[in-house]
């Protein structure tokens, strides 16, 4: 792992990201919402933006439970050319309606630099996706401005890629980084992609960023997603984003990793039970080892 090329003077190659380039644990404010503080943090809301109803149907739900971000993509980064790509900038205005008409925090995926600026206005947390976790000039334009980033973990990353692009964005200047394990492809086919588990402790053991679980990208069915959600609490995830959708079966894209939205409340329930008995037992990672 030490290239001593981008090692700092303890040998850390996570020169800026690493558990010994501050003192304690970065906890980061989205629209009130304090990600890596002593409690969960939520995200909650459909894969894109498909239209007011859509979005404002989810989001009434959202904010009548009490969780405050809500995320939807205007821009989709899609396997096929041809499946749904996104509103474009008019999901990103319909975004700003939800959050006028909600009062909910906006996390929104950037795909590209061309779009980098028009997701920067609306959004609250700008999520780079797994494809994109790799894309250098992308990274450094996250580094230049003043949202924090959701950093997802690339498909195929090892733990040092995918802190090592966490670097890219804190090296040009922008600290608020928060990590977001989505799981990755492995062999198993039958979940959509493998729940890194271990993942979650080990970056927050090697950096001082507030990491949090994507269940719905990792499992892929919905039958899937509470137990996953479930573990990543237990594996010490400082908060949840998961893909809630009114009606799945007409979605425009991940219809079937989707929790209704009682079902989704019903996981938030379930995951503050998970937190109080960490905090119960007094569970956290630096008293594990
Ligand atoms: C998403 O959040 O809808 C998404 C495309 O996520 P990922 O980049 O993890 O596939
Ligand atoms: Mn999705």
């Amino acid at each position: 792992m030490s290239n001593p090329d981008y090692v700092n003077d303890s040998g850390n190659p996570f020169k800026l990201v690493g558990s010994d380039s501050i003192p304690g644990r970065l906890a980061v404010d989205v629209f009130g919402v304090l990600i890596g503080g002593p409690e969960l943090a939520f995200i909650g809301g459909p894969c894109g933006v498909e239209s007011k109803d859509q979005v404002f149907a989810v989001a009434r739900y959202i904010a009548d439970s009490g969780v405050k971000l809500f995320r939807a993509g205007a821009f989709k980064p899609r396997t096929s050319p041809y499946s749904f790509q996104g509103l474009g900038p008019e999901g990103l205005a319909l975004l700003s309606a939800v959050k006028q008409e909600f009062d909910l925090g906006i996390v929104t995926e950037a795909v590209d630099l061309d779009t980098f600026s028009d997701v920067e206005q609306v959004a609250d947390l700008i999520q780079i996706g797994a494809r994109n976790m790799q894309n250098f000039a992308l990274l450094r334009r996250a580094g230049h401005c003043d949202k924090p980033i959701l950093l997802k973990r690339g498909q195929g990353a090892t733990l040092e890629e995918w802190l090592l692009a966490a670097e890219y964005i804190l090296s040009e200047g922008n600290p608020r980084v928060i990590l977001c394990e989505r799981g990755i492809r492995t062999w198993s086919n039958y979940a959509r992609n493998t729940f890194d588990v271990s993942v979650i402790p080990a970056a927050k053991v090697l950096t001082h960023l507030p990491v949090i679980a994507d269940p719905s990208h990792a499992a892929g069915r919905k039958e899937l997603v509470i137990p996953c959600a479930l573990a990543g609490v237990a594996a010490g995830a400082d908060g949840l984003l998961v893909e809630t959708h009114c009606q799945p079966s007409s979605a425009l894209s991940d219809g079937q990793q989707a929790l209704l939205p009682n079902e989704f409340l019903m996981l938030v329930n379930h995951a503050f039970k998970i937190k109080k008995c960490l905090q119960s037992i007094n569970a956290n990672i630096e008293l594990c080892f």
